[in-house]
């Protein structure tokens, strides 16, 4: 049913080491909507991603996609079209052209030219290295893949780091049109400002737990305040 969770964490308890970040987190995702994870630098954010992606496990609790647990399951075999991480940025080989970079995520010549058939700059740039383009254009060559080929669930670990606003914004109606085409998106950002404008859910995290989740429309001002200040 379109009300069921695309992605969930039930219960996660993850750390480093001795370190215990997250305490029993709960999060779930559908299809077609944005959910925005706020929080305190250091408030277990990233660390949630990782463990939706694969890239640590849980000590206890499920991850679960489209009904399946996925607990178990490695990253490298969570794939791209499952899970795709947007990184933030520098997701993308530096050293290889922009060809070679949409090579490696989009091996068919029909996608890789329907990309720069949507992004001129990037066509015009297609043989040179992709750590030379500016940072916003890196960005748009990391999301690129997931415009073609739409992920079930989208993860961006701080988009708007670093960017400009005006690609920031471009960012994220690129999100909103992945939204409209069924995809599930978590998006973790510590200033909400923007992300605020597309989320359809709203999350808080504090000191490794979700301190409240709600829809945007019922986000308020002190709420926001405490979750920048940490006391959320
Ligand atoms: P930030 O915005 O700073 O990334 P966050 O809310 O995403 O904050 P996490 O990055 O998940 O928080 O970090 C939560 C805690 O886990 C912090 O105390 C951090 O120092 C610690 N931590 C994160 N990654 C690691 C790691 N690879 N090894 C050890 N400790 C880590």
């Amino acid at each position: 049913a379109a009300e069921e969770s695309v992605l969930a964490l039930r219960n996660v308890t993850a750390g480093y080491g001795d370190a215990t970040v997250l305490r029993g987190v709960n999060l779930s995702v559908r299809s077609g909507e944005i959910v925005a994870l706020l929080g305190a630098n250091g408030a277990g954010k990233s660390t949630a991603c990782a463990v939706s992606v694969g890239a640590v496990s849980p000590l206890s609790g499920r991850v679960v996609l489209d009904g399946d647990d996925i607990t178990a399951t490695p990253s490298h075999r969570r794939s791209r079209e499952a899970i795709f991480l947007a990184p933030e940025g520098r997701g993308i080989f530096p050293g290889l052209t922009v060809e070679e970079n949409l090579t490696t995520w989009l091996p068919g010549a029909a996608d890789r030219a329907a990309v720069y058939e949507r992004f001129e700059h990037l066509a015009a740039r297609r043989d040179v290295a992709a750590g030379s383009l500016s940072g916003g254009e890196q960005q748009i060559l990391a999301l690129a893949p997931a415009l073609i080929r739409p992920p079930r669930v989208l993860i961006a670990d701080e988009p708007s780091l670093g960017l400009a606003p005006m690609v920031v914004q471009q960012i994220f109606e690129l999100f909103g049109e992945l939204r409209s085409r069924g995809v599930a998106l978590l998006i973790v950002e510590e200033k909400a400002k923007e992300v605020l404008e597309y989320a359809d859910t709203v999350a808080y995290m504090g000191q490794g737990r979700i301190t409240w989740t709600g829809p945007r429309s019922e986000v308020d001002a002190d709420q926001l305040t405490a979750a920048y200040l940490g006391i959320g």
